[in-house]
């Protein structure tokens, strides 16, 4: 069985693998079910990344449980994993094949006796705003991550911790898991070489002033939009505006908002069209006669992923307006949107008035915020640089924008080349 809880100050590995999304899960279980020990190092309470926040995935449009828990499964039954959640890697020394790894480990104030039954959140009296669902919603101030969490297990959120209801919560425990005094612990690994897989984060749409996010509160972002969908989501997956809970009858979709665009990103993220077009599914299956506007400046879907634009072209309540939306502006009479574009075919301006409007804004490389160490080269964007050759190597969308068959692609060759890292030189 993979191992959860460390148990020593100090382990070794052939590789270790920063980062437990769905790039860094393929590129642990490729590396272990060749034989090789590997660490896998999640910063967050649990494995899944943002691909356990999608409602469906394109192209399939199967449930992201699909994907994952199969793999969670691999994990769990491979004793050549271990996972780490809440850690933090503190410095990294050595050369490829030789590299000591120092780890923070913060507490979760729950042990591994906790089986999620529950008792302690429901005399738990304090709330957190959820992040996993973009503060949509709210949890308990303990709380278990999401739906597929693993480790499937409470817990509590350190800004609380110390609040005197607590220890009403940890009397209600029945398996005396939970531990208020817990404290953050370092241990160190001794590993031959790194994937690093910390894949994105959603570009802070408050940034784009054009786009009202923020101002209007029927203006969305396409991260919003997976959660809205959800049936574990805020809103059990009811698709209603935020203004007044209305049904919607229609719905703007904006591409590439604030991408390909130099005063924010300049790239473009690859997936934004697929993704909205995979939302308009979400909207057409609870309203069949909703009107979907999509402003775009030109529709990237590579490959084989052309056949689900082809798809959505047939559909007669999808609407493809060539022209990048240049504002938004509210109706104050009844809470909507009006998206004003260029028709770049007609070079004429206009207005859509829709009742919500979906902005699909790019990813950005968490590699900026906390670039790895070792002088890893990053590229002009902060994707991780594919000619680097200091034993630390990219992953998934911590290396370049993928979906996730192409995350998954990337991250088996990354593990190919952390494991033989010490060999190379
Ligand atoms: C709106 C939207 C919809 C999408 N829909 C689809 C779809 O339907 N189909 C599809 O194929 N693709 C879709 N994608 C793309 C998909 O989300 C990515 O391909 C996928 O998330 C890539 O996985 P990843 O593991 O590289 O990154 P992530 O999912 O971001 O995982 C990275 C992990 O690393 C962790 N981490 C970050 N920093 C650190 C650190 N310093 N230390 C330790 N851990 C760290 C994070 O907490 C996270 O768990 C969509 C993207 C968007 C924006």
């Amino acid at each position: 069985m993979a191992e959860i809880t460390p148990v020593k100050d100090q382990i070794t590995a052939d590789v270790l693998v920063v980062g437990g999304g769905i790039a860094g899960i393929t590129s642990a279980i490729e590396t272990a079910e060749v034989g090789k020990q590997v660490i896998l190092l999640e910063k967050e309470p649990s494995l899944g990344g943002r691909v356990a926040a999608m409602n469906l995935y394109f192209p399939k449009m199967c449930p992201p449980t699909c994907g994952i828990e199969i793999n969670l499964k691999r994990i769990r039954l491979n004793p050549n994993i271990r996972v780490l959640t809440l850690a933090d890697i503190e410095e990294i020394t050595g050369q490829p094949g030789n590299m000591v790894v120092t780890i923070k480990l913060k507490p979760r104030y729950v042990n591994e006796r906790c089986t999620g039954c529950g008792e302690c959140e429901k005399v738990c009296e304090l709330e957190r705003e959820n992040t996993f669902d973009h503060g949509m919603s709210k949890t308990k101030a303990i709380y278990i991550p999401h739906l597929m969490a693993y480790p499937a297990r409470h817990i509590i959120d350190p800004e609380f911790v110390k609040d005197e209801s607590m220890k009403k919560v940890a009397e209600a425990c029945p398996y005396d898991a939970i531990d208020l005094d817990m404290e953050a612990k370092t241990i160190t690994a001794k590993v031959g070489g790194i994937v690093w897989a910390t894949g994105w984060k959603p570009y802070d749409a408050t940034k784009i002033d054009n786009l009202g996010f923020g101002k209007y509160k029927n203006v969305l972002t396409n991260v919003m939009m997976e959660r809205l969908a959800s049936a574990n989501g805020p809103t059990k997956g009811k698709i209603i505006r935020p203004s007044d809970n209305k049904e919607v009858t229609s719905v703007g979709f904006v591409q590439c908002a604030g991408s390909r665009d130099e005063n924010h990103l300049p790239y473009c993220s690859a997936i934004c069209c697929l993704a909205s077009m995979k939302q308009t599914t979400y909207i057409r299956d609870q309203y069949p006669d909703a009107e979907i506007h999509m402003f775009y400046i030109d529709v990237r879907s590579p490959g084989r992923l052309e056949d689900f634009y082809t798809k959505k072209q047939e559909d007669e309540k999808v609407h493809f307006h060539r022209g990048k939306v240049a504002k938004i502006t509210e109706n104050a009479d009844n809470g909507n949107l009006i998206l004003h574009a260029e028709n770049t075919l007609t070079g004429k301006m206009t207005t859509t008035e829709v009742e919500m409007a979906i902005l699909a804004i790019g990813m950005v490389p968490n590699a900026v915020d906390s670039p790895p160490p070792l002088d890893t080269k990053l590229d002009e964007y902060g994707f991780v640089a594919q000619d680097n050759d200091n034993g630390i190597y990219g992953a998934g969308v911590a290396s370049r924008p993928f979906d996730v068959s192409g995350a998954n692609m990337d991250a088996t060759g990354a593990a190919l080349k952390a494991i033989n890292s010490g060999v190379r030189r």
